[in-house]
């Protein structure tokens, strides 16, 4: 099961209480359909809890039988596909007369009578969303479209979901001559989510954000201890590379007398941090003591003559 069916299948199990809003979900769910007109009303889709829901609500809000056909694709991985019709030139007159739309129109244009109060809103995008949205699985990206079959159809759905109480700055772009209205970013995922009633879904992806963000946090964390580790061992390696330099031309009796000591220390230690290096010292030295020392080792060894 993907993220979106698992979505749409949530989604499903709300049954609108309100028949205002029964009606604005079967609005929603025939709107976005494959065709909205006086020869054909017929919606599409993969989700057999959506095709149930269309079938269920068109009988009972508007009292109209949708025919339900299921086809196995076989280029679609075996998935099924559902096909809703609605036969019959009466039933489709029925669906007309109730959603207020003349079936001659050169522009589909979402209907806001249809959606008499505030509490419709949710449903019809809800019927949208089941019958021409998707959403990307939040483990890859935070990305929720609804792809509509017209231009102005789709201008209405941005505007809808701009004035619908959320903040999820819908964008609308064209893809292979369907327009696609998207919301992007984890918060407006969610908050939409969870607006069409898909709560378990919502709570999943905000699971999975916070999982990504703990394991983001953790690889910086090695990143960074590594990276250290590595400035640690290069430097000690450039340290005994230059003391290894003294011993072999001048030897260590050269190095001014503070020098000495460390400088055999750190050869025989090559793992130690500076700090332990100068707990061992005597008298014991501060890090930053020890790392000056160190560095001024480095210094005599870099203006002795080359050994060619
Ligand atoms: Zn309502």
């Amino acid at each position: 099961m993907s993220f979106a069916s698992d979505a749409k299948n949530e989604m499903c199990k709300v049954m609108p209480q309100n028949s205002c809003c029964q009606k604005a979900e079967c609005y929603g769910l025939l709107l976005f359909g494959r065709s909205f007109s006086k020869s054909s009303v017929c919606m599409v889709t993969e989700n057999a809890a959506a095709a149930r829901c269309l079938a269920l609500l068109a009988a009972q809000s508007i009292g109209v039988i949708a025919d339900v056909r299921s086809v196995l694709s076989h280029r679609k991985e075996n998935k099924n596909t559902f096909t809703i019709t609605i036969e019959g030139d009466n039933q489709r007159q029925m669906i007309q007369e109730q959603f207020g739309h003349t079936f001659d129109e050169l522009n589909l244009r979402i209907r806001r009578s249809n959606l008499p109060n505030e509490c419709c809103v949710s449903a019809f995008l809800r019927g949208a969303f089941l019958c021409c949205g998707s959403v990307t699985d939040p483990n890859k990206d935070y990305h929720l479209e609804f792809v509509a079959p017209y231009h102005n159809l789709a201008k209405d759905l941005v505007t809808l979901l701009e004035v619908c109480g959320l903040d999820l700055q819908p964008g609308l772009t064209n893809r292979k001559g369907s327009f696609v209205v998207y919301i992007k970013g984890s918060e407006r995922v969610t908050d939409l989510l969870a607006f069409l009633g898909a709560q378990a879904a919502a709570m999943e992806l905000m699971q999975i954000k916070m999982l990504k963000e703990v394991r983001n946090s953790v690889n910086r964390k090695t990143n960074f201890e590594t990276a250290n580790l590595d400035k640690t061992a290069s430097a000690a390696a450039k340290q005994l590379l230059a003391i290894q330099r003294i011993v072999e031309t001048t030897g260590l009796g050269e190095l001014p007398e503070e020098l000495q000591e460390l400088a055999e220390l750190r050869r025989q230690n090559p793992d130690m941090s500076l700090r332990e290096l100068g707990q061992i010292l005597e008298p014991p030295l501060s890090r930053s003591g020890v790392n000056h020392r160190l560095q001024r080792i480095v210094d005599f060894a870099e203006q002795l003559p080359d050994r060619s």
